[in-house]
Formats: structure tokens, sequence, C-alpha cells
């Protein structure tokens, strides 16, 4: 019976399975706050409060205005919200880490749904060199420090008010969100100041740079986002993980093949146990492209919940759009 239920899990159709999934988790995200669903506002996702519909909330928000708030508060009565927020943050890290991307945040299934329509309209779709990959893929840890530090400069008076949640400023995910319920009122530039109409500029030139992007490129703004650089930085913790057995890898490169993230090592890295990078989205994709048994496995708990098969590989291969290929 134990058999039985592994063999399914590891020869499914990848591809539908994280299809449902996404879609229901993004009407929850995008569309919860009217059936009253309320998930908090600590989420580790760009489910964004801008969205009045939203279910629940991204944290970057509030940690950027706890982190601004003056020292003498951050560190004296303030601080036991703080931590409780952050630990609760950082738990959901611990829990799902990088499958919350790959499964669970609205705008990364967004850009899933752009490149579908791509497929549709029959675009090739484009890629990084790798020199462009690795210069780019550093953008996320300056977003990093933006989302931290410039909360902090307030707080210590060397930044001001019109700095407030500068990244959300920018960030696409605050024009788009909102959009997806009817909302177009965050398409707008705030010249409240100098300051607040760059930053508000910056955003809708990034919100558009999202959509052409996302359509030519597969996960797009995932490369900049720099929730991914916090995921990453927690994923040793975590009780998911990316594993692989490097003895049996053949460097067929199939799975770098179907990779949306262009994760190299994935195909290249026959040594690392743990084989999550920090681009990384925990799609699975390269597992259920594996055509190996036991190289590639996805653990829950240091249980392994689903397995690269060649069973598996060989159904998946003679089912229709098995695992979006090249494409
Ligand atoms: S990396 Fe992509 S999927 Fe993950 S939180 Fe950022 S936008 Fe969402
Ligand atoms: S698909 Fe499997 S065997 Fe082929 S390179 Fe990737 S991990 Fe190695
Ligand atoms: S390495 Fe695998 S799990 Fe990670 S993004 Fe690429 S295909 Fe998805």
């Amino acid at each position: 019976m134990k058999s039985k239920i592994k063999n399914a899990i590891n020869n499914m159709n990848l591809h539908r399975t994280r299809f449902w999934i996404q879609l229901v988790v993004f009407v929850i995200f995008v569309y919860g706050g009217y059936f009253a669903i309320d998930l908090g506002s600590k989420l580790p996702v760009f489910a964004c409060p801008y969205n009045s519909a939203s279910a629940g909330a991204c944290y970057l928000i509030p940690l950027q205005h706890q982190l601004s708030m003056p020292t003498r508060v951050l560190l004296g009565g303030a601080a036991i919200s703080v931590i409780v927020g952050l630990l609760t943050f950082l738990a959901w890290f611990v829990f799902l880490n990088k499958a919350w991307c790959g499964y669970m945040c609205p705008i990364g299934t967004l850009q899933d749904w752009f490149t579908a329509l791509r497929k549709r309209t029959g675009i090739r779709y484009s890629t990084y060199t790798r020199i462009q990959f690795e210069k780019l893929s550093k953008i996320k840890y300056i977003f990093l420090a933006i989302v931290l530090l410039f909360p902090l400069l307030m707080g210590v008076g060397l930044l001001g008010s019109q700095w407030s949640a500068a990244f959300c400023q920018m960030c696409p995910a605050r024009i788009i969100s909102p959009m997806l319920s009817g909302d177009f009122s965050q398409l707008t530039i705030d010249f409240s100041s100098k300051t607040a109409m760059v930053l508000t500029a910056i955003g809708i030139v990034f919100a558009g740079l999202f959509v052409i992007g996302s359509f030519v490129k597969k996960r797009f703004f995932c490369f900049f986002c720099p929730m991914s650089a916090l995921h990453y930085i927690f994923s040793d913790l975590s009780v998911v993980q990316l594993k692989k057995n490097g003895s049996k890898c053949t460097r067929c490169g199939d799975c770098y093949a179907v990779c949306d993230m262009q994760v190299k090592d994935i195909a290249d890295d026959v040594t690392s146990t743990n084989i999550i990078r920090d681009d990384c989205i925990l799609c699975l994709k390269c597992v259920a492209a594996c055509p190996e048994d036991g190289v590639l496995h996805f653990d829950i708990l240091k249980l392994n919940a689903f397995s690269s098969t060649k069973e598996g590989f060989e159904k998946r291969m003679g089912m229709e759009k098995p695992y979006e290929g090249q494409r």
C-alpha cells in the first residue's frame, strides 16, 4: 500500500498538480478577502496589502514600518510585537521555504501564466547568458538591503519619512496586485515629495517591466525578488529540502533544460547533497524531468516525498505537455 502511494506520487503529472495548487492558492490570496478569509499580515510572499480584496499580506510592508521606528521605541515598548511578528514570519520560512515561490506566491503564479500565454502565441522565451545571470541574480540582495537598511536609517534619523516602505513604493506587486481586483489607484505618481515622486515613478516603470519581462522571460521578477533572497538565507533550517545523489547523475542536463530559473548547478553539481540555490523556486520540475532513479528528491522532514524515477519520467514523457519542456 505504502509503495503504491509512493509510486503514484513519483509518477504524477507535476505540471497539472502544480497548476491546480497555484490556481487555488492564487484565488485565496488575491480574492479571499471577499470571503472574509484572513491569513494575517506576516506571509513570506507577495500577497500585497495594497489589494483590499487580499486574504493576507506580505510581511515586507509591516517589517519596513516596524524597523523605521525610532531606535528607543524599537528596542523598548515595541520590541515584543516586533519580535513576535518576525518569529511568525520566519516560521513560514522554516515550514515551506522556497516552495512558497513555486506553489504559493501570487506574483510567481502570475508570471507562470504570462509564460503560458507566451507559449500560446508561439513566441520563443529568452534566457540570460551566464555572465548576465551572475550579475542580475545579485540584484535581489540589493533590494533586500533596501528593505532592511532604509527603515533602520529612518529610525536613527538619517533618512526622512518620505523613505517610508521605500521598497514597497517601487515594488511591482503594489501596482499589479490591486489591479487584479479592479483597483487601478496605485497606477499614479505621488507628487507629495521629490523622493515619493521618484520612488512611485520607479514603481510604475518596474510594473511595466514586470508585465513585458514576464512575458518574454520565465519568472522574470523572481531573479530580483528580495523575498527570494530571504528564503534562501533560511533555507538550511527548512523542513523542506531539494536533495541530489550526484553519484548516480549522468549529467544529461534534462533538469537544467526545464528549470525556469536557470539553476545550472542542478545538472552540473554532482558533489553537493543539498541542491537548493538562491534562485531556485522549489517548483520540482527538475525532479519530474530527471530520468534516473532517486537522483533528485524532494524531502519533507528528511523523508523522501517526491523522487525522480525512470518510470515516472517515462510516464510523464507519454503525457500531453508533461512538464513544460524547453519552450
Ligand atoms: S521569488 Fe517570485 S515567487 Fe518567490 S516571493 Fe518573490 S515574486 Fe514571489
Ligand atoms: S536530469 Fe538527473 S541525471 Fe540528468 S543531469 Fe539532471 S540530475 Fe543528473
Ligand atoms: S532547480 Fe529545480 S526546483 Fe529549483 S527552480 Fe529549477 S527546476 Fe525548479
